[in-house]
């Protein structure tokens, strides 16, 4: 079949619920305690968050940046380096505690299968964190993370990876993601069809250009599929 889908995870299939942030705090705190030191954690979440985005910007390693936070929180330390290396284990170990499916996801990808299409997912983060979200919330496609890849969304790049993954052309691909810009706009820049996912009441910035569709539930994507799949089989005219 000439068409394919490609997914976003974070806030599109799942969440995480906090998950680097709980294993980041925890550490935080251990080696606090370790130290003989005070946790602030109002200030923790803040140092933290910071450090989050900045690698998730891909600006920096992931161990990069956690070892920036033990040190800003818990000063130099022997064990600030070990604890930063084995963050991405912990990590993926804790991610069954807290990742969830949204609502209709699994069932969503079962109509998807019985009407023969093929889907892959392309996420914007590190390995092996976003494969294990995936699989954890029963997603069996390929799973494309930009850390992997070498592109972020929203740029072409990511895109065109994901149409490659899937041999089509980009033009035969839908893309379907929560966020305007990152997941839409490139989405559309890369000559793709977009999907906007609006569960999360976010509005959808006139600057960015808008989807091609807009879902309000995942069990809304099979029928938008369906209705495609029609139209393309009848014969022009
Ligand atoms: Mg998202």
């Amino acid at each position: 079949m000439n068409f394919a889908i490609g997914f976003d995870f974070d806030h599109t299939l799942g969440l995480d619920n906090k998950l680097e942030r709980t294993v980041g705090l925890e550490i935080v705190q251990r080696l606090a305690a370790a130290r003989g030191l005070p946790y602030d954690a109002a200030n923790a979440i803040a140092v933290f968050d910071t450090a989050l985005a900045s690698y998730r910007n891909g600006d920096v390693a992931v161990e990069t940046a956690i070892g920036g936070v033990l040190l800003q929180l818990v000063g130099p330390g022997a064990s600030n380096l070990d604890e930063a290396a084995r963050f991405r284990d912990e990590v993926a170990l804790r991610a069954p505690e807290f990742v969830t499916a949204l609502p209709g996801a699994r069932a969503m990808l079962d109509e998807l299968d019985s009407l023969g299409v093929r889907y892959a997912l392309l996420t914007n983060g590190w390995s092996p964190l976003q494969e294990t979200k995936a699989r954890l919330i029963g997603f069996d496609g390929p799973v494309l993370v930009s850390e992997r890849i070498g592109a972020r969304k929203p740029s072409r790049a990511a895109f065109e990876l994901l149409a490659k993954q899937l041999e089509l052309a980009p033009d035969a691909v839908w893309y379907v993601g929560d966020d305007p810009l990152i997941d839409c706009g490139g989405a559309r820049a890369a000559g793709l069809g977009a999907v906007w996912f609006d569960w999360e009441a976010r509005g959808y910035p006139p600057e960015v250009e808008p989807p091609n569709f807009v879902i309000h539930a995942l069990d809304e994507l099979p029928k938008l599929v369906q209705g495609h799949l029609t139209g393309a089989a009848k014969p022009p005219g």
